[in-house]
């Protein structure tokens, strides 16, 4: 083997009329319509571990670049690597698979979805060697694995008939920060980071649980906020989003991490997290302390629908839940910080009723934004019993439920330069510990 091998790090080119967001519902992949898509945090958290193992990096993000099928080939071959290294996610493996049947180069495949479609790969001729389970957990010993043809961990060679054990989540804390020098930052309209990932709670519809985990593991709040402010210090971008489902389950973590980030200059962010999650003296300090936008899943306001998808654990827990929900719209209502509502549909068993319960929830609710998603079974989604309503009655009930949104009016100077000065000295209340 080589002293310093090159390894090249690939997110290929998406689809045609589509774009591949690979990076989306936790790793396991969205096909994005409207051409919204995650920076491959991934594919930074992966160029770290090859720095740290002291190869030569290249990254091509084709997707950033909008390179098509031929142009992603031309500029993989120009750079010669000694190996290649391709994300790929649920709904673009097969699309990935062949275009990389052309590469001259040593090649293997990595993502946390893989480890999901093993039934349909099992049997799948010309299957490339693929890294199972957590990539971040053994991604460079299947780069030194591919050179020298031997085994490593998790990779799954097409010689191999059965798989191997799929690799485990690896804690955030033994990683070093994403690389994300090797990637070309200008094309991103954001930066992404993890406070944690993976999740403890049990919604049966959640591709978060697949791609990250179903056990929440959260970083220092030291080390995320010294990572958020050398970001923006970095890359000066005006966004920056939590990768994080759950960023807020631990009301203590983010009690802390907000007292860490006072300490250095105001940095742009925005999160996730269950509505239950926040309380309104949370939302003020986060909003003090540079929170520009909260999401959060509603999802649906029927008791009964929520319950079954294991949500609630009973659906009279459903009045405390939509009451959670009311109050962090309010709340963000009185900050004017954006709060954006997610609603599924299309769940099985979910009736016209249901939905109707949602709607006159939402017409009274005044959400500034509203994001409303039909349900997508993911591989390793487990199904449930229940008929899914017909795709026209699906399409009224979507224009109906975001058409529910009421945005922020324009508001005067005066207005902007109070809030302003209210910000200000809500965030010295933070740094005095008051
Ligand atoms: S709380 Fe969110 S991340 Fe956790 S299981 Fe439910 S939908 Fe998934």
């Amino acid at each position: 083997m080589k002293e310093r091998p090159l390894l090249l790090l690939l997110n290929p080119p998406s689809p045609p009329g589509v774009v591949a967001n690979r990076e989306g519902s936790g790793g396991m992949g969205v096909v994005s319509q409207d051409g919204f898509y995650y920076p491959p945090q991934t594919i930074a958290y992966a160029a770290a571990l090859f720095r740290w193992a002291k190869w030569y990096i290249r990254v091509v993000d084709a997707v950033a670049y909008k390179m098509d099928a031929a142009a992603t080939l031309r500029s993989v071959t120009a750079a010669k690597p000694d190996v290649v290294a391709i994300f790929t996610a649920a709904p673009f493996v097969e699309a990935d698979f062949a275009w990389a049947r052309d590469l001259e180069f040593p090649y293997f495949f990595f993502g946390p979805a893989l480890a999901y479609l093993l039934p349909k790969l099992t049997d799948l001729p010309q299957r490339p060697p693929l890294l199972l389970g957590d990539p971040l957990a053994g991604i460079v010993p299947a780069a030194e694995a591919l050179l020298g043809g031997s085994k490593a961990p998790g990779l799954w060679w097409p010689v191999q008939s059965q798989p191997p054990e799929p690799l485990s989540q690896r804690s955030l804390a033994s990683l070093p920060r994403p690389a994300w020098k090797y990637m070309p930052t200008s094309r991103y309209r954001f930066l992404s980071l993890y406070a944690g990932r993976g999740c403890d709670d049990h919604c049966r519809w959640c591709p978060y649980r697949l791609g990250q985990g179903c056990r929440h593991d959260q970083r220092p709040p030291e080390a995320v906020a010294a990572e958020l402010s050398w970001l923006f210090q970095t890359f000066h971008k005006e966004r920056h989003i939590f990768r994080d489902a759950v960023f807020a389950a631990d009301r203590d973590w983010v009690f802390h991490f907000l007292e860490e980030l006072s300490s250095y200059p105001p940095v742009p962010w925005e999160c996730e997290s269950r509505p239950e999650h926040f309380t309104p003296k949370l939302l003020v300090r986060m909003h003090a302390l540079g929170c520009q936008q909260v999401k959060f899943g509603l999802e649906s306001a029927s008791g009964e629908l929520l319950a079954r998808w294991g949500r609630l654990s009973s659906p009279d827990e459903i009045d405390l839940y939509l009451e959670k929900v009311r109050m962090d719209v309010l709340t963000c209502r009185q900050l004017r910080m954006p709060c954006r509502l997610f609603v599924m549909t299309g769940l099985p068993g979910e009736t016209e009723d249901d939905l109707a319960k949602t709607d006159a929830f939402l017409e009274i609710l005044a959400a500034p934004y509203i994001s409303v998603k039909r349900f997508h079974r993911y591989p390793g989604v487990e199904p449930l019993p229940g008929e899914v309503l017909p795709p026209e009655r699906l399409v009224y009930w979507e224009k109906r439920l975001a058409g529910r949104a009421q945005p922020f009016p324009v508001v005067s100077r005066g207005r902007r330069w109070s809030d302003r000065l209210r910000r200000r000295y809500s965030r010295l209340r933070v740094r005095l510990g008051l």
